[in-house]
């Protein structure tokens, strides 16, 4: 019995994995939980939840907080920076230049240790734009 919970389970996250890894959209926990579904009829919203924030913490993937109330989910753990639509809430990675220096700014008047920062660039997305202009 133990050896069946514990295969669903990994199979549970393989899913969610399989899912997420490939997208370049970073999903919701609802928009994952909705796509598993039709894999696993009988999972529900909360086992992704704990999934995903397991994941997270092992840093396999990587939670993105970007103030629509939804964390949103990217199957890419390396540090990069993410663009978020004010309109619709899109969230986009930016290929741009390392900005790691600003670290180093951070710290000019900090007595503390910096190993790190998280920045969101805000605005509206290229659809947003083109709705717009039309
Ligand atoms: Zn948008
Ligand atoms: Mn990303």
């Amino acid at each position: 019995m133990a050896t069946t919970r514990t295969l669903n389970k990994s199979r549970q996250r393989d899913a969610i994995l399989n899912y997420l890894l490939p997208r370049k959209d970073h999903p919701t926990a609802d928009a994952i939980y909705n796509a598993v579904k039709e894999e696993f009829p009988n999972i529900s919203l909360g086992t992704v939840y704990r999934n995903l924030s397991l994941l997270a913490e092992l840093g396999i993937i990587q939670k993105i907080s970007c103030g629509d109330n939804s964390e949103h989910f990217d199957g890419n753990p390396k540090p990069h920076n993410h663009f978020i639509c004010s309109e619709c809430y899109s969230v986009i990675d930016l290929e741009m230049e390392n900005i790691d220096f600003i670290d180093t700014l951070a710290a000019t008047n900090f007595n503390g240790k910096i190993s790190g920062h998280n920045i969101y660039f805000y605005g509206k997305c290229p659809n947003c734009l083109e709705k717009e202009a039309n």
